[in-house]
């Protein structure tokens, strides 16, 4: 039985690991309707099989949060490791049965596999490794396992900051997404997330004189609401630069081949939009998303009738503030940019996360661990244009990063797998995550890992 870090045998935990990410991802919990107790049942048992007592929070019938945790002997800020359970739904054509948990070409197949039941088996596997060494754990280590993070957190991680706060309440938190591996001229960067946009969504709104379609009239809703969106999606709302994307351009560009150093720093100025156009697409896009506030239009409403013109026309829009913007900000920049003449009315908000100083030991300890597991990576912060549970949990003042640890292959871009066809892991990327994530976990815990 393992006493001391040093004795573990990774490639026998390793091989585990594989076993109870495969078993999780036959556990179908597509939210909606969620149905995630039955994976908070399969990890309490896995978490009893090394005297761990988790605790399963119903929230209502089929959907609970699982909460565990281990007594250090200091009075230290306790960490919180957190993943969410439910996954989103598995449309399109698939390779493999998207619950089917396949092995294949050195992936494990399955929705879930990247987004994110791979960091629960890592929080499940951290958990386990510190119970077997318990004697020298100097911090209190908490994990949750949370319901509900596809569709809001509503009945996941902010149920919990709402509910049961004294459970969770830590002085730093890890979850997704950050930390797995980043190709980019021939270079592997490691984005770790310490930022992440704020989320909004606003209902834009066109009126005009309701009318028969036999007499075309020029006030017409749907028109002046086309003419709005049509707006939106041609062009940015203002650049602004933050403090995280700042330091994550300059450290890019800093790393960067020396051909291509000065075209990258030019993400720092001005011109970064126009130079944004060369990159491919897909690595283009969430660099904007993090230099600008934004607005998708993701529905459209108007008219019941095909003979009738509408009095008004909706577009729902999905905002996304940067940290340091308000809403009011985002508001105004919108009217900037479309006029007058259209409304907006904010319909459901969450602000951004930053930490003004991310340079805590604890995130030197995530660049470190990574140098050690693969001295060719580069580490860097990120912000992230999404949203996690660290949303929730900012709400008790805890540091949050973003830290599932992966090494993906040159030719697999992380973006591609998240929420898409195929979602599948590397099995040997997914090995290699678990040890970095574990030593960090371990190491921050005051448990000696070397
Ligand atoms: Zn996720």
């Amino acid at each position: 039985m393992t006493k001391v870090w040093s004795d573990i045998d990774w490639s026998q935990v390793g091989q585990e690991a594989v076993r109870d990410l495969q078993q999780l991802l036959q556990i179908d919990t597509t939210n909606p309707p969620g149905r995630e107790l039955a994976a908070a049942e399969f990890l309490a048992d896995r978490l009893r099989e090394d005297e761990l007592e988790p605790e399963i929070l119903l929230v209502e019938k089929e959907r609970a949060n699982l909460v565990v945790r281990l007594e250090g002997s200091e009075n230290l800020a306790p960490l919180l490791i957190s993943g969410h359970t439910d996954v989103v739904p598995a449309m399109g054509d698939w390779t493999y049965p998207p619950f089917g948990g396949v092995i294949s070409d050195g992936f494990l197949w399955g929705r879930g596999a990247i987004d994110m039941k791979n960091m629960v088996i890592m929080c499940l596997w951290a958990m386990k490794l510190l119970s077997r060494v318990k004697k020298s754990l100097r911090r209190t280590v908490i994990f949750a396992a949370v319901a509900d993070e596809e569709a809001g957190s509503r009945k996941g991680s902010h149920w919990l900051v709402d509910n049961h706060p004294d459970k969770i309440r830590a002085g730093s938190m890890l979850t997704e997404v950050g930390g797995f591996s980043l190709h980019m001229m021939g270079r592997r960067f490691y984005p770790i997330q310490v930022a992440e946009k704020g989320q909004a969504t606003v209902e834009m709104k066109a009126t005009g004189d309701a009318g028969h379609g036999s007499m075309p009239m020029t006030d017409n809703a749907i028109g002046r609401l086309a003419h709005a969106v049509s707006k939106l999606v041609r062009h940015n709302l203002p650049r602004h630069m933050t403090s995280t994307q700042e330091a994550f351009l300059r450290q890019l560009a800093e790393n960067m081949p020396l051909g291509v150093k000065q075209v990258f720093s030019l993400l720092r100025t001005p011109l970064a939009d126009q130079f944004l156009r060369l990159l491919p697409e897909s690595q283009a896009r969430p660099l904007r998303a993090c230099l600008h506030n934004t607005a998708s239009p993701t529905i459209l409403k108007a008219g019941v009738k095909d003979n009738s013109i509408p009095s008004e026309a909706t577009a729902t829009l999905d905002c996304r503030t940067l940290p340091g913007q308000t809403i009011q900000d985002l508001l105004r920049e919108l009217h900037d940019l479309v006029g007058r003449d259209v409304t907006f009315h904010v319909l459901h908000e969450q602000p951004p996360i930053s930490m003004e100083n991310h340079h805590t030991d604890l995130y030197q300890l995530m660049c470190d661990t990574l140098l050690r597991y693969d001295p060719e990576g580069v580490p860097l912060p990120q912000m992230l244009p999404g949203f996690t549970d660290a949303k929730a949990y900012s709400r008790l003042g805890m540091k949050c990063y973003g830290f599932a640890p992966l090494k993906l292959p040159k030719d697999v871009a992380f973006t591609s797998l998240f929420h898409g066809v195929d979602e599948r892991i590397p099995v040997d990327g997914f090995q290699w995550g678990l040890r970095v994530f574990a030593d960090v976990v371990a190491s921050y815990a005051g448990i000696h890992t070397k």
